[in-house]
């Protein structure tokens, strides 16, 4: 060890799924979206003045501001906009989570938030999930430093009603309880309407899955005026221009075709549904989800076994070798096609396996 390296904010980093190089990878490994952004997004790419390059971008992403206010009918004083949700998630445990106190979140869940508490040195605590996969709510009545819960929840795709999350809300005005939306759009339901009631809530939300931009790197965050002032003073006292001057106009744009962004999502929802039927007569159980992907387990063979067959087959999905969870695959929704050649060879596998 060198003598400097005592002194290193030394971090495990967080592991994405795999981007190949390989075209011909059928991806369902990081829950993107199988369809491209909405036409306008495109037009505008195609006429985008490259010439505007040479200046900064707008701090407050105003045009993209404008256009979710619009849509989700909130003031601008309730919106954070960052570079994905990830960005958005980690200025939020940076702001919020500095008591000292431990932070609660369930124990099967998104793998980047044990992540952030570590860089961050915030303690932190797993609560664990029921036997299907339910958050337990008391464990989240008592003393913490800040909770964060996913609704639906990742890696399970396992939704709560908006009421089982109000009430830990309410349960914890002294603390700031993240709720992180990424998956909702695919048939949960939003806290959004609560950010007016609960000045402790910030409900998080992204373009990376129902809105297929993950490229762009576009997430935003909605809650009480001075929970947003607090999470910008944090941002700004970082890095002023975080978003780019693409990210900003294309992602206004996306959020402008109201019609084309439901009808990829009501196209995904029904491809899901038909997927889970399908994989239930295959030897597959699964929690019923609500998301863009499907946490599954067969009853014969061992996900691992199965991840790897379908990876020499350049199927890719994703699998963890971690407690509870390691006999369970998350496959992305694709499209109808994607998910055809996924379950023929599903069906090879598990039938020689
Ligand atoms: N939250 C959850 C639960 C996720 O699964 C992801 C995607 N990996 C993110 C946040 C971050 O997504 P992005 O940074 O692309 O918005």
């Amino acid at each position: 060890m060198m003598k400097w390296e005592e002194n290193v904010r030394k971090v495990e980093p967080y592991v994405p799924g795999e981007q190949p190089k390989n075209t011909d990878v059928i991806k369902l490994n990081t829950n993107e979206c199988p369809y491209p952004p909405a036409p306008g997004v495109r037009k505008l790419a195609e006429e985008f003045d490259y010439g505007k390059l040479r200046l900064y971008p707008d701090t407050e992403a105003g045009k993209l501001a404008d256009a979710l206010c619009g849509y989700y009918g909130i003031a601008p004083e309730q919106l954070f906009i960052g570079v994905g949700s990830d960005d958005v998630l980690a200025l939020a445990f940076l702001t919020f989570f500095h008591s000292g106190k431990p932070v609660w979140f369930p124990d099967i869940t998104y793998s980047f938030y044990d992540v952030w508490a570590q860089l961050y040195r915030i303690p932190y605590e797993r609560k664990p999930l029921d036997g299907q996969f339910n958050i337990v709510k008391e464990d989240y009545f008592g003393e913490n430093g800040g909770i964060v819960i996913p609704n639906p929840n990742a890696p399970t795709g396992v939704f709560e009603e908006v009421g089982v999350l109000e009430e830990i809300i309410a349960a914890n005005p002294g603390s700031v309880v993240i709720v992180d939306e990424a998956y909702v759009d695919f048939g949960g339901e939003s806290c959004r309407k609560l950010i007016g009631k609960y000045d402790n809530l910030l409900v998080v939300q992204t373009f990376s899955k129902s809105r297929a931009m993950a490229g762009l790197r576009i997430g935003f965050a909605m809650g009480n005026p001075k929970l947003i002032g607090y999470l910008k003073d944090v941002k700004f006292s970082f890095n002023s221009y975080t978003m780019n001057m693409p990210s900003i106009e294309l992602g206004a744009e996306a959020v402008r075709d109201e019609e084309y962004f439901k009808h990829t999502v009501n196209k995904i929802i029904q491809t899901r549904e038909r997927v889970k039927k399908e994989l239930a007569e295959l030897g597959f159980t699964f929690p019923d989800s609500r998301a863009n992907f499907i946490f599954a387990s067969h009853e014969k063979m061992a996900a691992k076994e199965i991840f790897v067959e379908l990876k020499k087959r350049n199927i890719f999905v994703r699998f963890w070798d971690k407690p509870r969870i390691r006999n369970y695959l998350r496959i992305t929704v694709g499209t109808g096609e994607q998910m055809d050649i996924l379950l023929k060879n599903l069906k090879e596998i598990v039938a020689g396996g």
